[in-house]
Protein backbone atom coordinates (compact mmCIF):
# COMPACT_ATOMS: atom_id res chain seq x y z
CA UNK A 1 0.00 0.00 0.00
CA UNK A 2 2.78 2.50 0.93
CA UNK A 3 4.45 1.66 -2.57
CA UNK A 4 0.77 2.68 -4.40
CA UNK A 5 1.01 5.97 -2.11
CA UNK A 6 4.35 6.58 -2.98
CA UNK A 7 3.89 6.59 -6.79
CA UNK A 8 0.63 8.54 -6.92
CA UNK A 9 1.93 11.54 -4.60
CA UNK A 10 4.62 11.45 -7.35
CA UNK A 11 2.91 11.55 -10.27
CA UNK A 12 -0.51 13.64 -8.94
CA UNK A 13 2.00 16.36 -8.19
CA UNK A 14 3.30 16.50 -11.42
CA UNK A 15 -0.19 16.68 -12.60
CA UNK A 16 -1.44 19.42 -10.71
CA UNK A 17 1.38 21.50 -11.29
CA UNK A 18 0.58 20.66 -14.96
CA UNK A 19 4.17 21.40 -15.22
CA UNK A 20 5.90 19.82 -18.30
CA UNK A 21 8.94 17.69 -17.16
CA UNK A 22 11.72 18.16 -19.49
CA UNK A 23 13.38 14.76 -18.46
CA UNK A 24 12.07 12.40 -16.33
CA UNK A 25 14.91 9.61 -15.67
CA UNK A 26 15.75 10.58 -12.27
CA UNK A 27 11.91 10.04 -11.56
CA UNK A 28 11.65 6.79 -13.74
CA UNK A 29 14.61 5.48 -11.74
CA UNK A 30 12.18 5.89 -8.30
CA UNK A 31 9.38 4.66 -10.09
CA UNK A 32 11.40 1.29 -10.91
CA UNK A 33 13.38 1.00 -7.42
CA UNK A 34 9.93 0.85 -5.73
CA UNK A 35 8.62 -1.96 -7.81
CA UNK A 36 12.38 -3.41 -6.92
CA UNK A 37 13.98 -1.53 -3.95
CA UNK A 38 17.34 -2.87 -5.65
CA UNK A 39 17.31 -1.08 -8.40
CA UNK A 40 18.38 2.37 -7.62
CA UNK A 41 21.69 0.79 -5.69
CA UNK A 42 22.91 -0.64 -8.70
CA UNK A 43 21.84 1.78 -11.32
CA UNK A 44 24.10 4.44 -8.58
CA UNK A 45 27.20 1.55 -8.16
CA UNK A 46 27.04 0.88 -12.20
CA UNK A 47 27.62 4.72 -12.07
CA UNK A 48 30.08 5.14 -9.67
CA UNK A 49 32.24 1.99 -11.02
CA UNK A 50 32.34 4.09 -14.07
CA UNK A 51 33.45 7.22 -12.50
CA UNK A 52 36.31 5.54 -10.56
CA UNK A 53 37.64 3.94 -13.96
CA UNK A 54 37.85 7.70 -15.55
CA UNK A 55 40.95 8.81 -16.84
CA UNK A 56 41.37 12.76 -14.83
CA UNK A 57 43.14 13.84 -18.33
CA UNK A 58 40.78 12.41 -21.12
CA UNK A 59 41.24 12.92 -24.71
CA UNK A 60 42.80 9.90 -27.06
CA UNK A 61 42.45 9.16 -30.32
CA UNK A 62 39.41 6.82 -30.49
CA UNK A 63 37.33 4.76 -32.49
CA UNK A 64 34.11 5.37 -33.71
CA UNK A 65 31.33 3.23 -32.16
CA UNK A 66 28.73 2.64 -34.18
CA UNK A 67 25.15 2.15 -32.25
CA UNK A 68 22.46 0.49 -34.20
CA UNK A 69 18.92 1.97 -33.62
CA UNK A 70 15.14 1.10 -33.95
CA UNK A 71 12.63 3.30 -33.92
CA UNK A 72 9.01 2.44 -32.55
CA UNK A 73 6.07 5.07 -33.91
CA UNK A 74 3.24 4.87 -31.72
CA UNK A 75 0.46 6.60 -33.32
CA UNK A 76 -3.32 6.64 -32.98
CA UNK A 77 -4.06 10.68 -34.83
CA UNK A 78 -2.47 11.04 -38.04
CA UNK A 79 0.05 13.68 -36.64
CA UNK A 80 1.51 11.22 -34.60
CA UNK A 81 2.47 8.64 -37.22
CA UNK A 82 5.71 10.61 -37.93
CA UNK A 83 7.51 10.33 -41.24
CA UNK A 84 10.10 8.25 -42.05
CA UNK A 85 12.45 11.04 -43.52
CA UNK A 86 11.48 13.07 -40.07
CA UNK A 87 12.80 10.25 -37.91
CA UNK A 88 16.12 9.86 -40.13
CA UNK A 89 16.30 13.33 -39.59
CA UNK A 90 16.30 12.99 -36.00
CA UNK A 91 18.92 10.67 -36.17
CA UNK A 92 20.67 12.98 -38.11
CA UNK A 93 20.53 15.47 -35.43
CA UNK A 94 21.85 13.07 -32.67
CA UNK A 95 24.78 12.14 -35.34
CA UNK A 96 25.60 15.83 -35.79
CA UNK A 97 25.57 16.29 -31.63
CA UNK A 98 27.36 13.37 -30.93
CA UNK A 99 29.95 14.30 -33.26
CA UNK A 100 30.02 17.82 -32.41
CA UNK A 101 29.56 18.72 -35.91
CA UNK A 102 26.03 20.72 -35.21
CA UNK A 103 26.29 24.24 -36.73
CA UNK A 104 26.22 26.08 -33.32
CA UNK A 105 29.42 24.76 -32.04
CA UNK A 106 30.52 28.36 -32.30
CA UNK A 107 28.14 29.33 -29.27
CA UNK A 108 30.25 27.27 -26.99
CA UNK A 109 31.98 30.07 -25.23
CA UNK A 110 36.15 30.44 -25.06
CA UNK A 111 36.18 29.39 -21.50
CA UNK A 112 34.46 25.72 -22.44
CA UNK A 113 36.21 25.44 -26.24
CA UNK A 114 39.30 23.45 -24.72
CA UNK A 115 37.06 20.73 -23.01
CA UNK A 116 34.34 20.43 -25.67
CA UNK A 117 34.43 17.23 -27.68
CA UNK A 118 33.01 15.08 -30.26
CA UNK A 119 32.10 11.15 -29.14
CA UNK A 120 33.01 9.14 -31.55
CA UNK A 121 29.35 7.43 -31.38
CA UNK A 122 27.44 6.99 -34.08
CA UNK A 123 23.72 5.86 -34.33
CA UNK A 124 22.52 4.12 -37.66
CA UNK A 125 18.53 2.98 -38.26
CA UNK A 126 19.00 -1.20 -38.00
CA UNK A 127 19.89 -2.45 -40.96
CA UNK A 128 18.17 -6.05 -39.98
CA UNK A 129 15.34 -7.11 -37.62
CA UNK A 130 15.89 -9.67 -34.75
CA UNK A 131 15.12 -12.21 -37.02
CA UNK A 132 17.97 -11.82 -39.77
CA UNK A 133 15.25 -9.75 -42.25
CA UNK A 134 15.92 -6.79 -44.19
CA UNK A 135 14.52 -3.42 -41.81
CA UNK A 136 14.64 0.02 -42.26
CA UNK A 137 15.11 0.33 -38.34
CA UNK A 138 11.49 2.27 -38.11
CA UNK A 139 8.54 0.63 -37.35
CA UNK A 140 5.12 2.67 -37.50
CA UNK A 141 2.35 0.95 -35.13
CA UNK A 142 -1.15 2.13 -34.90
CA UNK A 143 -2.73 1.60 -31.57
CA UNK A 144 -6.15 2.79 -29.60
CA UNK A 145 -4.23 3.98 -27.08
CA UNK A 146 -4.47 8.63 -26.10
CA UNK A 147 -1.73 8.93 -23.86
CA UNK A 148 0.93 6.48 -22.96
CA UNK A 149 1.35 8.45 -19.75
CA UNK A 150 0.44 6.24 -16.92
CA UNK A 151 -0.45 6.98 -13.13
CA UNK A 152 0.79 3.39 -12.64
CA UNK A 153 3.08 1.88 -15.74
CA UNK A 154 5.72 4.31 -16.83
CA UNK A 155 6.83 1.35 -19.18
CA UNK A 156 3.32 0.90 -20.65
CA UNK A 157 4.47 2.04 -24.31
CA UNK A 158 6.69 -0.80 -24.01
CA UNK A 159 4.50 -3.58 -24.52
CA UNK A 160 2.67 -4.78 -27.43
CA UNK A 161 0.40 -6.48 -24.72
CA UNK A 162 -0.82 -2.91 -23.15
CA UNK A 163 -1.17 -1.18 -26.51
CA UNK A 164 2.70 -0.37 -27.24
CA UNK A 165 5.32 -2.39 -29.11
CA UNK A 166 7.71 -4.76 -27.47
CA UNK A 167 10.97 -3.83 -27.71
CA UNK A 168 13.53 -5.52 -30.14
CA UNK A 169 16.57 -7.45 -27.83
CA UNK A 170 17.98 -4.39 -25.88
CA UNK A 171 21.18 -5.86 -25.71
CA UNK A 172 21.46 -5.57 -29.57
CA UNK A 173 19.55 -2.26 -30.07
CA UNK A 174 18.83 0.67 -28.77
CA UNK A 175 15.13 0.88 -28.76
CA UNK A 176 13.37 3.97 -28.84
CA UNK A 177 9.81 4.67 -28.22
CA UNK A 178 8.27 7.71 -29.76
CA UNK A 179 4.43 8.41 -28.47
CA UNK A 180 1.83 10.57 -26.50
CA UNK A 181 3.28 11.35 -23.43
CA UNK A 182 0.43 13.48 -22.86
CA UNK A 183 -2.67 14.14 -20.35
CA UNK A 184 -5.53 12.92 -22.55
CA UNK A 185 -7.90 16.35 -21.11
CA UNK A 186 -5.48 19.21 -20.71
CA UNK A 187 -3.42 17.72 -23.80
CA UNK A 188 -0.30 18.87 -22.68
CA UNK A 189 2.88 16.91 -22.64
CA UNK A 190 3.43 15.30 -18.83
CA UNK A 191 6.67 14.53 -19.55
CA UNK A 192 8.84 15.19 -22.89
CA UNK A 193 11.21 12.02 -22.47
CA UNK A 194 13.35 9.99 -20.12
CA UNK A 195 15.69 7.05 -20.74
CA UNK A 196 17.27 3.55 -18.78
CA UNK A 197 20.48 4.25 -17.55
CA UNK A 198 23.06 1.52 -17.70
CA UNK A 199 23.05 -1.09 -14.78
CA UNK A 200 24.50 -4.53 -14.28
CA UNK A 201 21.10 -6.60 -14.39
CA UNK A 202 22.65 -9.48 -16.24
CA UNK A 203 24.54 -10.11 -12.77
CA UNK A 204 21.43 -9.85 -10.51
CA UNK A 205 19.83 -13.18 -9.12
CA UNK A 206 17.50 -14.52 -10.92
CA UNK A 207 13.82 -14.00 -10.07
CA UNK A 208 15.04 -10.16 -8.73
CA UNK A 209 12.72 -8.77 -11.33
CA UNK A 210 15.79 -6.46 -11.66
CA UNK A 211 17.18 -7.65 -15.22
CA UNK A 212 13.87 -6.54 -16.98
CA UNK A 213 15.63 -5.68 -19.84
CA UNK A 214 12.48 -5.61 -22.15
CA UNK A 215 12.63 -2.09 -21.11
CA UNK A 216 15.96 -0.69 -22.09
CA UNK A 217 16.07 2.39 -23.94
CA UNK A 218 14.29 6.07 -24.45
CA UNK A 219 11.34 7.30 -24.74
CA UNK A 220 9.92 10.42 -26.31
CA UNK A 221 7.19 12.55 -26.51
CA UNK A 222 6.19 12.53 -30.08
CA UNK A 223 5.78 16.54 -30.55
CA UNK A 224 9.91 16.79 -29.71
CA UNK A 225 10.48 14.09 -31.70
CA UNK A 226 12.79 16.12 -34.67
CA UNK A 227 13.27 19.23 -35.03
CA UNK A 228 9.91 21.90 -34.95
CA UNK A 229 11.52 25.12 -36.10
CA UNK A 230 8.26 26.95 -35.59
CA UNK A 231 7.55 26.15 -32.68
CA UNK A 232 5.74 28.50 -29.94
CA UNK A 233 4.51 27.91 -26.37
CA UNK A 234 5.62 24.87 -24.81
CA UNK A 235 7.97 23.69 -27.22
CA UNK A 236 9.70 26.82 -28.22
CA UNK A 237 12.85 25.97 -25.91
CA UNK A 238 12.89 22.39 -27.03
CA UNK A 239 12.43 22.86 -30.69
CA UNK A 240 15.80 21.50 -31.68
CA UNK A 241 15.46 17.71 -31.59
CA UNK A 242 18.07 17.74 -28.23
CA UNK A 243 15.46 16.02 -25.98
CA UNK A 244 16.67 12.81 -27.84
CA UNK A 245 20.23 13.88 -27.40
CA UNK A 246 20.08 14.26 -23.93
CA UNK A 247 18.22 11.08 -22.85
CA UNK A 248 20.51 9.05 -25.04
CA UNK A 249 23.64 10.70 -22.66
CA UNK A 250 21.62 9.40 -19.83
CA UNK A 251 21.08 5.75 -21.49
CA UNK A 252 24.84 6.37 -21.56
CA UNK A 253 25.63 6.69 -18.42
CA UNK A 254 25.47 10.54 -18.07
CA UNK A 255 24.08 12.51 -14.99
CA UNK A 256 22.60 16.12 -14.81
CA UNK A 257 24.85 18.40 -14.66
CA UNK A 258 23.93 19.89 -11.27
CA UNK A 259 23.96 15.92 -10.07
CA UNK A 260 20.28 16.32 -9.01
CA UNK A 261 20.42 16.43 -5.43
CA UNK A 262 17.42 15.11 -3.55
CA UNK A 263 14.86 17.51 -1.84
CA UNK A 264 16.47 19.91 0.60
CA UNK A 265 19.74 18.85 0.14
CA UNK A 266 22.52 21.75 -1.19
CA UNK A 267 22.96 21.55 -4.71
CA UNK A 268 26.51 23.04 -4.72
CA UNK A 269 27.45 20.02 -2.89
CA UNK A 270 26.15 17.37 -5.29
CA UNK A 271 28.06 16.83 -8.20
CA UNK A 272 27.71 15.11 -11.87
CA UNK A 273 31.05 13.19 -10.68
CA UNK A 274 32.37 14.66 -14.47
CA UNK A 275 35.71 16.95 -13.70
CA UNK A 276 35.66 19.08 -16.72
CA UNK A 277 31.54 19.94 -16.18
CA UNK A 278 31.65 23.14 -13.08
CA UNK A 279 29.69 22.55 -10.27
CA UNK A 280 26.14 23.99 -10.40
CA UNK A 281 23.07 24.14 -8.05
CA UNK A 282 20.04 23.25 -10.58
CA UNK A 283 18.96 22.82 -13.42
CA UNK A 284 19.24 26.01 -16.43
CA UNK A 285 14.99 26.14 -16.82
CA UNK A 286 14.80 27.09 -20.94
CA UNK A 287 16.64 29.95 -20.82
CA UNK A 288 20.28 30.59 -22.22
CA UNK A 289 21.40 32.74 -19.15
CA UNK A 290 25.02 33.28 -19.72
CA UNK A 291 25.99 34.96 -16.63
CA UNK A 292 24.46 31.96 -14.17
CA UNK A 293 27.03 31.02 -11.94
CA UNK A 294 25.31 29.08 -9.03
CA UNK A 295 28.40 27.81 -7.08
CA UNK A 296 31.18 29.03 -6.15
CA UNK A 297 33.96 26.95 -6.85
CA UNK A 298 37.08 29.42 -5.42
CA UNK A 299 39.73 29.51 -7.17
CA UNK A 300 39.51 29.40 -11.27
CA UNK A 301 35.42 29.42 -10.10
CA UNK A 302 33.43 28.90 -13.41
CA UNK A 303 30.45 29.88 -14.26
CA UNK A 304 27.47 26.94 -15.02
CA UNK A 305 27.98 25.26 -18.33
CA UNK A 306 24.47 25.80 -19.55
CA UNK A 307 25.83 24.71 -23.09
CA UNK A 308 25.84 21.41 -21.80
CA UNK A 309 23.39 18.90 -23.31
CA UNK A 310 22.96 17.51 -20.08
CA UNK A 311 21.54 20.70 -18.74
CA UNK A 312 17.70 22.04 -19.15
CA UNK A 313 18.77 25.46 -20.81
CA UNK A 314 16.96 25.97 -23.57
CA UNK A 315 17.85 24.35 -27.07
CA UNK A 316 19.11 26.97 -28.75
CA UNK A 317 22.53 27.34 -26.52
CA UNK A 318 22.85 22.98 -25.88
CA UNK A 319 25.64 22.58 -28.27
CA UNK A 320 28.66 20.53 -26.35
CA UNK A 321 29.29 17.26 -24.09
CA UNK A 322 32.70 17.79 -22.35
CA UNK A 323 35.60 15.15 -22.50
CA UNK A 324 34.91 13.58 -19.79
CA UNK A 325 31.62 13.24 -20.46
CA UNK A 326 32.38 11.20 -23.38
CA UNK A 327 35.12 9.16 -21.71
CA UNK A 328 32.25 7.99 -19.73
CA UNK A 329 29.77 7.08 -22.74
CA UNK A 330 32.49 5.54 -24.62
CA UNK A 331 33.44 3.33 -21.22
CA UNK A 332 29.94 2.52 -20.53
CA UNK A 333 29.27 0.81 -24.18
CA UNK A 334 32.58 -0.97 -23.79
CA UNK A 335 31.67 -1.69 -20.47
CA UNK A 336 27.95 -2.18 -19.99
CA UNK A 337 26.13 -2.46 -23.70
CA UNK A 338 28.96 -3.83 -25.56
CA UNK A 339 26.95 -6.34 -26.84
CA UNK A 340 25.27 -3.50 -29.05
CA UNK A 341 28.98 -3.59 -30.93
CA UNK A 342 29.34 -7.22 -30.80
CA UNK A 343 26.07 -8.58 -31.91
CA UNK A 344 25.28 -5.57 -34.25
CA UNK A 345 23.23 -7.34 -36.68
CA UNK A 346 24.45 -5.88 -39.77
CA UNK A 347 24.69 -8.75 -42.18
CA UNK A 348 21.75 -10.86 -42.80
CA UNK A 349 23.21 -14.04 -42.80
CA UNK A 350 19.95 -15.16 -44.04
CA UNK A 351 20.01 -13.22 -47.66
CA UNK A 352 20.35 -15.01 -50.79
CA UNK A 353 24.15 -15.69 -51.28
CA UNK A 354 26.44 -13.82 -53.87
CA UNK A 355 29.15 -15.13 -55.55
CA UNK A 356 32.77 -14.03 -54.54
CA UNK A 357 36.10 -15.56 -55.91
CA UNK A 358 38.95 -15.87 -55.65
CA UNK A 359 38.30 -16.88 -51.97
CA UNK A 360 40.68 -16.17 -50.06
CA UNK A 361 41.26 -13.04 -51.86
CA UNK A 362 45.04 -10.96 -51.91
CA UNK A 363 44.95 -7.79 -54.19
CA UNK A 364 41.48 -8.39 -56.51
CA UNK A 365 37.93 -9.59 -55.14
CA UNK A 366 35.50 -10.32 -58.20
CA UNK A 367 31.66 -10.54 -57.58
CA UNK A 368 29.83 -11.80 -60.10
CA UNK A 369 25.55 -11.54 -60.33
CA UNK A 370 23.21 -12.36 -62.80
CA UNK A 371 21.61 -9.01 -61.93
CA UNK A 372 20.80 -6.53 -65.34
CA UNK A 373 21.25 -3.10 -64.77
CA UNK A 374 22.76 -3.18 -61.73
CA UNK A 375 22.23 -0.05 -59.58
CA UNK A 376 22.91 -0.08 -55.54
CA UNK A 377 25.93 -0.41 -52.85
CA UNK A 378 28.28 -3.16 -52.21
CA UNK A 379 29.53 -2.63 -48.47
CA UNK A 380 32.48 -4.54 -46.82
CA UNK A 381 32.42 -5.39 -43.19
CA UNK A 382 34.97 -6.40 -41.30
CA UNK A 383 33.42 -8.91 -38.27
CA UNK A 384 32.55 -6.23 -35.40
CA UNK A 385 30.47 -4.66 -37.96
CA UNK A 386 32.62 -1.72 -38.94
CA UNK A 387 32.27 -0.17 -42.65
CA UNK A 388 35.92 -0.68 -44.31
CA UNK A 389 34.92 0.17 -47.79
CA UNK A 390 32.14 0.77 -50.28
CA UNK A 391 31.11 1.77 -53.49
CA UNK A 392 28.22 2.79 -55.65
CA UNK A 393 27.53 0.71 -58.66
CA UNK A 394 25.70 1.16 -61.47
CA UNK A 395 26.91 -0.60 -64.82
CA UNK A 396 25.54 -3.92 -67.17
CA UNK A 397 28.57 -5.81 -66.53
CA UNK A 398 27.89 -9.35 -64.79
CA UNK A 399 31.04 -9.03 -63.19
CA UNK A 400 32.59 -6.23 -60.49
CA UNK A 401 36.30 -6.14 -59.54
CA UNK A 402 37.14 -4.99 -55.95
CA UNK A 403 39.98 -3.81 -55.38
CA UNK A 404 41.04 -5.25 -51.47
CA UNK A 405 44.58 -4.80 -51.06
CA UNK A 406 44.14 -2.39 -48.46
CA UNK A 407 42.21 -4.26 -46.07
CA UNK A 408 43.96 -5.87 -42.98
CA UNK A 409 44.58 -9.55 -43.59
CA UNK A 410 41.62 -11.32 -41.91
CA UNK A 411 37.63 -12.04 -42.37
CA UNK A 412 35.07 -9.86 -44.14
CA UNK A 413 31.67 -9.78 -45.06
CA UNK A 414 30.53 -8.02 -48.30
CA UNK A 415 26.82 -6.60 -49.11
CA UNK A 416 25.37 -5.88 -52.34
CA UNK A 417 22.22 -3.79 -51.87
CA UNK A 418 21.03 -3.33 -55.13
CA UNK A 419 17.57 -2.47 -56.75
CA UNK A 420 16.41 -6.68 -56.33
CA UNK A 421 17.33 -7.33 -53.02
CA UNK A 422 19.88 -8.04 -50.20
CA UNK A 423 22.79 -10.41 -51.04
CA UNK A 424 25.49 -11.12 -48.85
CA UNK A 425 28.46 -13.45 -48.60
CA UNK A 426 31.63 -13.94 -46.39
CA UNK A 427 35.24 -13.65 -48.05
CA UNK A 428 38.82 -13.70 -46.57
CA UNK A 429 41.75 -11.68 -46.93
CA UNK A 430 45.11 -13.03 -47.10
ZN1 LIG B 1 17.61 14.30 -18.02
Amino acid sequence: MCRILLLSTLFISSIISAQVNRCYTDKYIEYRNSLNPSFKNDIDSTYNFMLSNLNDNPQRDFETIRIPVVVHVLYKTENQNLTDSLVRAQIDILNQDYARLNPDTNLTREIFKPVASATGIEFYLAQFDPTGLPTNGIIKKQTDVTSFFSLTNLDVMKSEANGGADAWPTDQYLNIWVCNLSIPILNVPVILGFATPPNSAPNWPAGSGASESQYDGVVIHYEVFGSIPNATGTFESVNKGRTLVHEVGHYLGLRHTWGDPGQGEDGCLVDDGINDTPISAAANQQTCDYAMNSCNEGVDDLPDMIENYMDYSNENCLNMFSKQQVEAMRFVVENFRSDLLLSTPIISTLSPKINVYPNPANDILTLKHGLSNLTGEITIFDFCGKIVQSMKINNNNSKIDLVVNELAPGSYFIQLNSQSGVYFNRFTKF
